[in-house]
């Protein structure tokens, strides 16, 4: 059986970079969805792909002949602490796609399985997680935000055993790749600088290829990373999105969002807001993500020193100059995007203070962040403040005066107010995956339905549209005071 044109490039790496991993029996593949659209992209066959063969292969059952299986190898500092071998522990790459757009994808199966990187794990994954991970990423996805995708979930027909026993199911995730500041951290730990610096010339040529042949390419590598993770993080900054566990095995070289465990959309706005319930200190916090987002890139700079200059205090000062990059990169975006989520076409001194500002009120009353900054385009028709945003707010007054200060500076702006509407509306999403939903979504799966996780994928899949008969999903998980 031919179901993929797979290649596997990783695979021809050094074999310390990975372990050949055989695929483990399940009981009955069961298709949940399968994302045709993406399949499309890729260049892949959905009728294959979602024939009997093809399921065996998505659930990680028995795959193709001629498919090698790879588990990664990965370590990666977890809540601050260094564990020097982690790697694929229920995931396994099944190889490389070149998809429309000339662009290689790694297409992964997750929860597939134990690997030789289990440690104590079963290398399963429950219906629940894989279902949040593709409702997640696939929001992302369409809100245009950096990040992996799903192409699968398929349920195996054996349980998997949490505090309860639970269905399992395997996710298959597309992904720029899978290297991780981790995996960096992997070579670095053991003092390995020539597969450093293999995986560093793999990683450029892979996601930078435009910095092959630069004089100073491993410099350049990590102005790349900072660059392209000081943009991503930004702009969960202005969706509200926390990722809940940036650990350093959780952030990739290319950019892209990765590992959607417990993340969320922050609801009633608290720059506190944690998602993970071993967070207790507020590491990572969503208003200390791009401090962690720094933390986390000063990690992979150390890990490039020896490639950066045999000079290590040479080394250290290019890699701080690169590492005080961050700051500017990461405001940049916030600026642009703040300013779009605020309808101001012109830009303004202050205009960063504003918005600042409109966080601060937002705060105070525990308004909803999403539905926040959605209303105040659609208040524009509403000049008096009677529309939605003000009833959002417990302290209108607060909210009456920053929307004062607002009005003077659009003002200010020549634009009609269907166009910066069309704005507004463009950059602030009406829908997101509300943590509430995707609960009684998991729920209902649990019970055998799933149609509450293809309503909420379908609604999230247009973030920005008005969708009338769909308004409940907008809703906050409180009554909000309306
Ligand atoms: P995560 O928290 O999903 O980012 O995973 C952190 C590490 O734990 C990675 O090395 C995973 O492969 C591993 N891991 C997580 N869950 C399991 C599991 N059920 N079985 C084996 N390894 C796991
Ligand atoms: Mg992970």
């Amino acid at each position: 059986m031919r179901l993929l044109a797979l290649n596997n490039s990783y695979a021809q790496l050094p074999e310390r970079f990975f372990a050949h991993t055989d695929p483990k029996p399940v009981s009955e593949p069961r298709l949940i969805r399968f994302n045709r659209p993406l399949a499309e992209e890729l260049g892949l066959d959905a009728d294959q792909l979602t024939s009997p063969d093809g399921l065996d292969m998505l659930s990680g059952h028995r795959f193709p002949e001629g498919l090698q299986a790879i588990a990664l190898a990965y370590a990666g500092h977890q809540f601050g602490n260094f564990v020097p071998q982690l790697g694929d522990g229920r995931a396994l790459l099944l190889g490389e796609v070149v998809d429309v757009n000339d662009i290689r994808r790694d297409i992964q199966l997750k929860g597939s399985g134990p690997t030789r990187f289990s440690r104590n794990g079963d290398g399963r994954a429950a219906v629940g997680p894989v279902l949040r991970e593709y409702v997640v990423s696939e929001a992302m996805a369409a809100l245009g935000i950096p990040t992996t995708r799903a192409l699968a979930a398929v349920l195996t027909g054996d349980p998997v055993y949490r505090e309860v026993r639970l269905p399992g199911a395997v996710l298959t995730r597309v992904a720029a790749s899978h290297i991780r500041i981790g995996t960096f951290q992997y070579f670095a730990a053991r003092h390995d600088t020539g597969g450093l610096k293999i995986l560093a010339d793999y990683a450029i040529e892979r996601h930078f290829p435009q910095l092959v042949g630069q004089a100073r390419p491993y410099r350049a590598l990590l102005e790349a990373v900072v660059a392209a993770q000081a943009d991503l993080v930004a702009r969960w900054m202005l969706v509200g999105f926390i990722h809940g566990v940036m650990n350093t095995d959780n952030m990739t070289i290319s950019g892209e969002t990765i590992d959607y465990g417990p993340c969320a959309f922050v609801d009633a706005y608290d720059p506190s807001a944690v998602f993970s319930s071993i967070d207790r200190v507020g590491r990572y916090a969503y208003a200390n993500q791009p401090h962690v987002a720094t933390w986390n890139l000063a990690r992979f700079a150390e890990t490039l020193l020896p490639l950066m200059s045999t000079d290590e205090s040479e080394a250290v000062s290019q890699a701080e100059e690169v590492l005080g990059s961050f700051q500017s990169s990461y405001e940049t975006v916030l600026q642009r995007g703040f300013r779009r989520k605020l309808g101001l076409l012109t830009e303004a001194e202050g205009d960063l203070q504003l918005a600042a500002d409109f966080l601060d009120v937002l705060a105070r009353s525990e308004a909803d962040f999403t539905l926040a900054f959605r209303r105040l385009g659609d208040d524009l028709a509403a000049p008096d403040d009677q529309g939605g945003a003000r009833q959002l707010f417990e302290d209108p007054g607060a909210f009456d005066i920053w929307s004062a200060r607002w009005r003077q500076r659009i003002a200010s702006d020549a634009a009609d107010t269907a166009a910066r509407r069309a704005v507004m509306h463009a950059v602030n999403p009406k829908f997101i995956p509300r943590n509430h939903r995707i609960e009684a979504m998991i729920q209902a799966a649990l019970g055998g339905d799933f149609t509450p996780f293809e309503e909420i994928l379908r609604v999230i899949s247009r973030p920005f549209d008005e969708q009338p008969e769909m308004e409940r999903y907008a809703d906050p998980p409180r009554p909000c005071l309306l």
